[in-house]
């Protein structure tokens, strides 16, 4: 419902799991169908084509076969161990096939006279070893079993897309997959990753012994094999890594974490011996591993259903190549990793001589948005009065790949109203459109509903419009999103902060809870809608209570528990705090949140004209810029 959006979209990477997910899946549901056919075929193959092969013949009773002897009906015969076969005229005359199949049973030992009389007969005789059982076994189970296994191997490999697919992946199953950029071909450079200022400095080491090993050979100092590159996704990890590739002019090969991990035990293990002497031959070169938490997750911890001996063979492979090769100065191989989940690490991965480099990547600064932004937009034409500034400042919490992102959006949006080039309001409708969802006018809402989100989101501009820290809002809509947001309100800082006063934090929830106060103080009555706000508003005063030491009752203590995640979720840890203190806690939340709870509700009730008049507008332009909420406020 209403929302107080800063402009801080979450990136959870929800894609890569579910890929992830649904490739495990791929491969179950293959495996589990690929056995029901395989047991039918089977079981078709042993009743209708091995059973009449050998059984196809009709068992007569021996006095019968006798009988046929002396009649000259047998043609011939063979005379097994405990049966005879053979072949007889066609009992009923002149039909097709003239002779048929028999099986009687009987057998030469019991019948003493039976070869004089096959003699006599004329009958052209044979003697058959008896068969041994592990023959026919061979032929019914085994000889079957090999081939399925076989034919599901070949198939396995296509429909995970494996290299080359056919009768010739079979022997490349142990092949690495990562593809190899030659030197030549890299075509990025720093020059192209924008506001990573740091992580490039560090990675200048890197560089230059890539270019000049002699020079450190000489020295003799000892270079790291391993770079890790960590931070949350879209912040040009990979981006990083070839555009080092591209500075050092050397060979770079990409690979995955995950393509390391096959059902097949051995399998990872025999890619990544695979990749490194491939690396280890175009040398000088880089390797690239995405996502290593995928094979290099750290070994204790949480029993894995399956998996897990394939997931420690290939990781003790991984260490032990990175362990194995020399970074000498005739062929440098420098291995570079990413993860946006460095805590799941083994260990093991990142003692020293291994990934002992640790290059945080994060989301950038105004300034490096401002060069990610200018990296993006070659080839887009921009008005002329574009301004690059606001641009930047719309953007904070954005990663790269996000604002690589906004103006691509932008420039759609641009081309689809038929403009030249593309202005400050594309590029503004771009990031709402990034970070609420497309617009969903087709979703209807009833004029009460309407009302009431007009009334929230107006609470929330006009708030942040009066406490003294608010950040200025930039735009008020009450058009529903795609992604569930039934209005919002947008705020742009007019810069980024690292450090927050005590003050500051509590007008941001007096803001967080302008929109729930708007709804109590017209109607006297409230929504659903603010849960979203309350949320937010809760979790920033507990951490003023329990991080930040902003409480006078519990002093400057902190008492939020271990952060077990670095990224993502957090699981708190917060055992060692005492029952009392924990209710301590909560109470003082409570106190800062219904503080600026009431707040709010004063500040609206001071303006309840400029309330008024705000949401009307709103109800009536559906979308309305900053400058609304001065103007009902009396003020510019
Ligand atoms: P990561 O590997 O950290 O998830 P990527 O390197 O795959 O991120 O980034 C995805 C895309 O986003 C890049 O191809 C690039 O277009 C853009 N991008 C991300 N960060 C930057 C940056 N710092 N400078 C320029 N472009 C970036
Ligand atoms: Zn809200
Ligand atoms: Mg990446």
């Amino acid at each position: 419902m209403p929302e107080n959006k800063k402009v801080t979209p979450q990136k959870p990477d929800p894609e890569e799991e579910k890929k992830r997910q649904q490739q495990m899946q791929r491969r179950m549901s293959f495996s589990v169908s690929y056995l029901l056919v395989g047991m039918i075929v089977l079981w078709l193959f042993q009743e209708f084509v091995l059973t009449p092969m050998l059984f196809q013949a009709s068992e007569i009773p021996y006095s019968e076969f006798k009988q046929k002897l002396a009649d000259k009906q047998i043609v011939e015969v063979t005379l097994r161990a405990n049966d005879i076969i053979g072949k007889m005229k066609n009992p009923t005359p002149n039909a097709t096939p003239a002779v048929v199949p028999f099986e009687t049973i009987g057998s030469a030992e019991s019948d003493s006279k039976l070869i004089e009389q096959l003699q006599a007969a004329e009958v052209s005789f044979t003697f058959q070893r008896p068969p041994s059982p592990i023959g026919s076994f061979l032929v019914a189970w085994i000889l079957p079993l090999l081939l399925l296994g076989g034919f599901w191997y070949l198939m396995y490999r296509r429909t995970m897309g494996g290299a080359g697919g056919g009768l010739g992946s079979i022997f490349g199953v142990g092949k690495s997959k990562a593809t190899e950029v030659k030197a030549d071909d890299v075509g990025v450079t720093y020059k192209d990753v924008g506001g990573a200022d740091e992580a490039i400095g560090e990675l200048q080491e890197i560089i230059q012994f890539l270019k000049t090993p002699e020079q450190f050979a000489k020295l003799g100092g000892r270079i790291p094999k391993g770079v890790l590159l960590v931070g949350p996704p879209g912040t040009g990890k990979t981006l990083l890594a070839k555009a080092t590739a591209g500075e050092a002019h050397v060979s770079f090969f990409e690979t995955s974490g995950s393509e390391f991990v096959e059902m097949f035990v051995g399998v990872g293990a025999a890619r990544v011996r695979d990749l490194f002497e491939q690396a280890r031959k175009a040398a000088p070169a880089i390797v690239f591993i995405d996502e290593i938490d995928a094979i290099g997750q750290s070994r204790a911890g949480a029993v894995r259903f399956g998996g897990n001996d394939e997931r420690e063979q290939t990781l003790n492979q991984l260490l032990a190549e990175i362990d194995g090769f020399q970074t000498t100065h005739i062929a440098p191989v420098i291995i570079m990793a990413a993860t946006n989940r460095p805590e799941v690490l083994d260990p093991a991965l990142l003692r020293a001589g291994r990934f002992d480099r640790q290059i945080a990547v994060g989301n950038p600064d105004l300034i490096g948005r401002l060069q990610i932004l200018k990296i993006h937009s070659k080839g887009i034409t921009l008005a002329p009065d574009f301004d690059w500034e606001r641009a930047a400042r719309m953007t904070p919490g954005f990663s790269g790949a996000d604002i690589a992102n906004v103006m691509n959006e932008a420039a759609l949006l641009a081309a689809r109203r038929n403009a030249e080039s593309v202005t400050l309001a594309d590029f503004e409708s771009a990031i709402e459109r990034v970070v609420a969802g497309l617009e969903k006018r087709s979703r209807v809402m009833n004029e009460g509903e309407r009302r009431t989100v007009a009334y929230h989101e107006s609470g929330h501009a006009l708030v942040a419009e009066l406490v003294p820290h608010g950040d200025p809002v930039s735009k008020i809509s009450i058009v529903p999103r795609s992604r569930g947001a039934l209005g919002y309100t947008m705020q742009m800082p007019t810069e980024d902060r690292y450090l927050l006063t005590m003050d500051e934090l509590q007008d941001r929830i007096a803001v967080m809870l302008g929109g729930r106060a708007a709804e109590k103080v017209v109607c006297g009555e409230i929504s659903t809608g603010a849960s979203d706000d309350i949320m937010r508003a809760s979790e920033l005063a507990r951490r003023m209570v329990t991080e930040f030491g902003m409480s006078e009752k519990l002093g400057t203590v902190r008492y939020a528990g271990q952060q077990l995640q670095y990224l993502g979720g957090a699981v708190e840890d917060s055992s060692n705090v005492s029952q009392e203190t924990r209710e301590l806690i909560d109470r003082e939340v409570q106190r800062i949140v219904t503080e600026q709870y009431e707040r709010a509700q004063n500040l609206l009730r001071e303006h309840r004209a400029a309330l008024e008049a705000l949401t009307q507008l709103l109800l009536t332009k559906e979308t309305v810029d900053g400058s609304a909420v001065k103007a009902a406020l009396g003020k510019g």
